[in-house]
């Protein structure tokens, strides 16, 4: 079946919306989304969203730009951090508008708390910064735009998910999707796309990520040519619950929380002696993991699943309870223990995927170094990479990336579209997602992907982890290719055609493996440490040799790497200190 729409958006998360929300004032706008739109991974975001508004005490998007740019180890394209933190104010009161319920200072305005690497005056001390509604910001955030978009006449495909891009040259055409109830391939032709299909923590063994993060858009994108940036600075959040991965929001320490080894000492004091226990997330995750392998680790193994405290309960009941009531309630379910009484025995979580699309600051997909543009085609949130987090994102700031850049890219689409001609699509544009499909299921005998994408998700675990090394990182790349020859034998275990899960699961293990691959060969060879990539052979940054953006290629097999400059256009690279 091939269906015609101005714009298409594949994704229901914040950016996916937002984009939605703009384009479909100007043209006639489709969201295809593999999941219940308000199901998305944007519901989960617990903490909240940054933005300069100086509410509670004074703050400029000048100090937030340049936290930014500090955090994301100066890889962050800097003119787009100005852009990212000067529309936040807007942004932040647009949401408002719409009707987001944020929590308020007695004074009614909005109320904004402290997060990790956000400070005052070019980093002197923590500032307020991060707005929010309690520990469910994400959650509020998503309801408001989806509310939006219902109003706006967005036409939604719910549980359609997308296998394929059409591209003609440089020109977008439009997409290839399954229908999860039928199984039907369905043809979409559109005069724009946008990407929105948020992260791909499932490579790894343990993270905060849901089920269906599996990158899809990413992979798909880069099996047709398109190369993927900056994929080897993949984010550990320093809190999730111990061996679930599940996250314990960095608002806990914003409230006041307060790590600790097995002597109860509060260990950050020796790492970050200015910002302690609200360090970027890379810091605070390398201490814990240095504390682990110390043997100072609650249990003192010195065992890599060892854990620490997050001390909380000085917090008070009340505090909790007001403004932290779902973390509360996740370590009552999953812990057994109440955060008031007890410390949360914590360790880090595979959280965030700072590479991803290579983007303008309009959400245009770009095709290499020179900034060559794909005509209609865009990409916006947790998939892309504009590059605003440059080598590790600060808390609060992907919420923000998501409505900043998903309504400049939608702004955009709306313009480019009614002027744009409608492309022509035909059936044999599905022959790549039908012969994959076709083989998955021609009913012959095949091993189960299970094994596949536990193996998978341990390798990268192990081997592409908070800290890496060459041995480590070339047996992964070994290991993930023999992985991807397996997969090719993998075959359905269940052969119906409505809602197939078995089959899609087997898709989406095809994009892991391939973002597994390229996340590993881009990992292996920058030899360097800045950000979330730490390497014990390369301990220090290199700006000389390795201040640039990678850019890889999928190429069959192999992963070509290109490179491509920074924009450091304001401020100078600096050594990092907190
Ligand atoms: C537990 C948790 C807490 C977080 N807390 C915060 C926080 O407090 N502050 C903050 O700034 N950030 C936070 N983050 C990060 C932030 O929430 C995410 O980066 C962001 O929500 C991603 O949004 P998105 O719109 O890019 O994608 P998502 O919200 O992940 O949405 C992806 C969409 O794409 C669709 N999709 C995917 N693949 C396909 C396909 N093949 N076909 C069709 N549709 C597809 C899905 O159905 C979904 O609708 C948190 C993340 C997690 C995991």
């Amino acid at each position: 079946m091939i269906h015609q729409f101005d714009t298409i958006i594949v994704g229901s998360g914040g950016a996916g919306l937002y984009a939605a929300l703009e384009a479909s004032c100007k043209s006639k706008t489709a969201v295809l989304s593999k999941l219940y739109p308000v199901r998305s991974h944007t519901g989960a975001a617990q903490g909240g969203i940054s933005a300069a508004l100086g509410n509670v005490e004074e703050d400029k998007p000048e100090w937030h730009a340049f936290d930014t740019v500090k955090g994301g180890d100066y890889l962050v394209d800097q003119q787009a951090a100005k852009i990212l933190t000067e529309e936040a104010v807007q942004a932040v009161y647009d949401l408002e508008n719409r009707g987001l319920p944020f929590n308020r200072t007695p004074e009614g305005r909005i109320d904004q708390r402290r997060f990790g690497g956000h400070t005052r005056n070019f980093g002197e001390g923590p500032v307020r910064r991060a707005c929010y509604a309690a520990d469910r910001t994400g959650h509020m955030i998503l309801q408001t735009l989806y509310q939006q978009c219902i109003k706006n006449d967005v036409s939604f495909f719910d549980e359609f998910q997308v296998v394929d891009l059409i591209l003609e040259g440089t020109v977008c055409s439009g997409l290839v999707v399954v229908e999860l109830a039928t199984g039907e391939l369905h043809i979409f032709a559109a005069k724009a796309v946008l990407f929105a299909t948020g992260g791909f923590g499932r490579i790894f063994k343990i993270t905060s990520n849901a089920y269906a993060n599996t990158g899809d858009g990413p992979a798909v994108c880069a099996r047709r040519g398109i190369p993927l940036e900056d994929m080897e600075f993949y984010q550990f959040h320093p809190t999730g619950i111990m061996g679930l991965g599940i996250l314990i929001s960095e608002a806990v320490r914003g409230e006041g929380g307060i790590l600790r080894n097995r002597d109860g000492e509060r260990f950050m004091e020796r790492y970050s002696p200015t910002l302690l226990d609200l360090a970027p997330r890379d810091i605070v995750a390398r201490s814990i993991q240095t504390e682990v392998l110390e043997g100072k680790g609650i249990r003192g193994d010195g065992k890599i699943d060892d854990y620490v405290h997050l001390d909380a309960t000085h917090l008070g009941a009340d505090v909790l309870g007001t403004k932290l009531p779902d973390i509360t309630g996740f370590c009552k379910t999953y812990l057994g223990i109440n955060p008031a009484d007890k410390p949360i025995p914590v360790l880090p979580t595979a959280h965030y995927a700072m590479g991803g699309i290579p983007t303008d600051t309009d959400g245009r997909v770009l095709l290499d170094k020179d900034g060559t543009v794909v005509d209609g085609l865009y990409a916006a949130g947790e998939c892309a990479c504009v590059s605003v987090h440059g080598a590790n994102r600060l808390g609060t700031n992907s919420l923000l990336d998501l409505v900043v850049f998903g309504r400049r890219a939608g702004l955009h689409i709306a313009d480019y579209v009614n002027q744009a001609a409608m492309p022509a699509v035909d059936e044999s544009d599905a022959a790549g997602a039908q012969s994959w499909i076709g083989r998955l299921t021609d009913g012959s005998e095949g091993p189960h992907g299970g094994y596949i994408s536990d193996e998978m998700q341990t390798t990268m675990m192990e081997k592409i982890g908070i800290y890496r090394n060459e041995r480590d990182m070339a047996a992964a790349v070994q290991e993930i290719k023999e992985l991807r020859q397996r997969y090719d034998t993998v075959r359905v275990q269940d052969s119906s055609k409505q809602f197939n899960t078995d089959l899609l699961e087997l898709i989406e293990l095809g994009n892991l493996l391939d973002l597994s691959l390229i996340t590993a060969e881009s990992a292996l060879k920058r030899q360097e440490s800045r950000g979330a990539h730490s390497r014990e052979d390369y301990p220090e940054r290199d700006d000389d040799n390795w201040l640039k953006h990678t850019l890889a290629y999928l190429d069959g097999d192999e992963v070509r790497l290109d490179y491509k400059e920074v924009d450091t256009s304001i401020w100078e690279p600096k050594p990092r200190s907190y």
